[in-house]
C-alpha cells in the first residue's frame, strides 16, 4: 500500500520517468546485441612526425554500422553506455580487436603502434592489468610496446590511487599510455606529475581555434611549455590545415593527428594510404621548415 503510494508520488512529479528509464534499457540492451552480432567497427586515423613525415601511429576509433541508421560515431552512442557496465564490455571488444588488427597488419609488413581509448570506469576494473595481460597472451606476436592506451585526466580523478596501481601494472607489461584531451580536465598540472605518461595529447578544441583566437592560443603554448619542462612527448590533435601544422611545429609540437592529414579509415584503406603519404606534396614541405 505504502510502495502504490510512492509511486503514485513519483508518477505526480514525473509521469514519464518510468518511460525514460524503459528506452534506456531498450537502447543498452540494443547495444549489446550490437557488440554481439558483429555490428561494431575499428576505424583507424593515422599520427604523424610533421618533422620527418614518419607515421609514428594511429589511433583506434570505434564505429556502429548499423543496420538501419548506417555508420553511427562515438558521440552517438557512447552516451547511452555512459556509467555503465556495457563501457567495460566495449572496452574489452576494442582491446582485442585492435590486437588482431595488429596481428593482420604485421603479416603484411606492417608495423604500427596502435593507440586505444579506455573509458574511465575501464581503467578502474581492478583486474584491469590481468585481464590485458590474458589478452596480449592470446595475441603472442604482437609485442606490448605497440599498444598505448589512451586515458582522460578525469579517469583518474575519480580514484587516483586505484588508476595509478593500474598504470603501473600495465606499464610493467610494457603497454604505453597517453593523457587524452589535455587541457579540458582540471588539474592538468597535477596529473602531469604524478601520471606516469608516455605522451601528452593536446584537445582539439583548443587546436582548432588557436590561429584565430589568442585565448586558445595561449593554452597550446602553455600545454606545450608544460610538456616540454617535464620532458614528455606530446601531439596535437584536430591538425586540420597546414597553417595549424606549422603554427604548432614552431611552437614546439611535432606530433599530429588531424584531418588534414588523414581522416579515421577502416583499416583495408590504411596500407594505401601509407603508400601515399609520402608522396603528399602538401605536407612536404613541413620538414624542411626550421
Ligand atoms: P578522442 O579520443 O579525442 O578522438 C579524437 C576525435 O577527433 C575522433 O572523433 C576523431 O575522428 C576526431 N578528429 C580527428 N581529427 C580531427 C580533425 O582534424 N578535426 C575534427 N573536427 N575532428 C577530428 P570520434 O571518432 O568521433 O571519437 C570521439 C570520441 O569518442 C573520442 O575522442 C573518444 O573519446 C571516444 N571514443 C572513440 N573510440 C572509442 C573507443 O573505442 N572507446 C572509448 N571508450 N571511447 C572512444
Ligand atoms: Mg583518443
Ligand atoms: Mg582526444
Ligand atoms: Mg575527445
Amino acid at each position: 500500500r505504502a510502495k502504490q503510494r510512492g509511486r503514485d508520488t513519483y508518477h505526480f512529479f514525473d509521469p514519464n520517468h518510468d518511460r525514460r528509464l524503459q528506452v534506456r534499457h531498450e537502447q543498452r540492451q540494443r547495444f549489446m546485441d550490437a557488440i554481439n552480432h558483429d555490428e561494431l567497427r575499428l576505424f583507424y586515423q593515422p599520427q604523424v612526425d610533421m618533422r620527418s613525415g614518419q607515421v609514428v601511429g594511429v589511433e583506434a576509433l570505434i564505429r556502429w554500422q548499423h543496420p538501419e541508421l548506417g555508420l553511427l560515431s562515438p558521440g552517438e552512442f557512447l552516451p547511452i553506455i555512459d556509467g555503465t557496465p556495457l563501457e567495460v564490455d566495449l572496452g574489452e571488444w576494442v582491446l582485442e580487436h585492435a590486437l588482431r588488427q595488429l596481428t593482420l597488419w604485421q603479416s603484411d609488413g606492417i608495423s604500427l603502434p596502435v593507440n586505444v581509448n579506455i573509458s574511465p570506469s575501464h581503467l578502474l576494473v581492478n583486474t584491469f592489468s590481468q585481464r590485458l595481460a590474458d589478452l596480449l597472451a592470446r595475441y603472442p606476436t604482437v609485442s606490448p610496446s605497440l599498444l598505448k592506451l589512451e586515458v582522460l585526466e578525469s579517469a583518474a580523478m575519480h580514484d587516483v590511487q586505484a588508476a595509478l596501481k593500474n598504470m603501473a601494472r600495465c606499464q610493467a607489461l610494457g603497454v604505453g599510455f597517453a593523457i587524452d584531451d589535455f587541457g579540458t580536465g582540471f588539474s592538468s598540472l597535477t596529473h602531469l606529475r604524478q601520471l606516469p605518461v608516455n605522451l601528452i595529447k593536446i584537445d582539439q578544441s583548443f587546436v582548432r581555434d588557436m590561429l584565430i583566437d589568442q585565448n586558445d592560443m595561449a593554452i597550446v603554448e602553455s600545454v606545450i611549455y608544460m610538456a616540454n619542462r617535464f620532458q614528455r612527448p606530446m601531439l596535437a590533435e584536430g591538425v586540420e590545415t597546414l597553417a595549424h601544422a606549422k603554427a604548432l611545429m614552431a611552437l614546439g609540437c611535432e606530433l599530429a593527428q588531424g584531418y588534414g592529414i588523414a581522416r579515421p579509415m577502416p583499416p583495408e584503406a590504411m596500407p594505401v594510404w601509407l603508400a601515399h603519404w609520402p608522396e603528399r606534396q602538401d605536407w612536404r614541405g613541413l620538414a624542411t621548415l626550421q
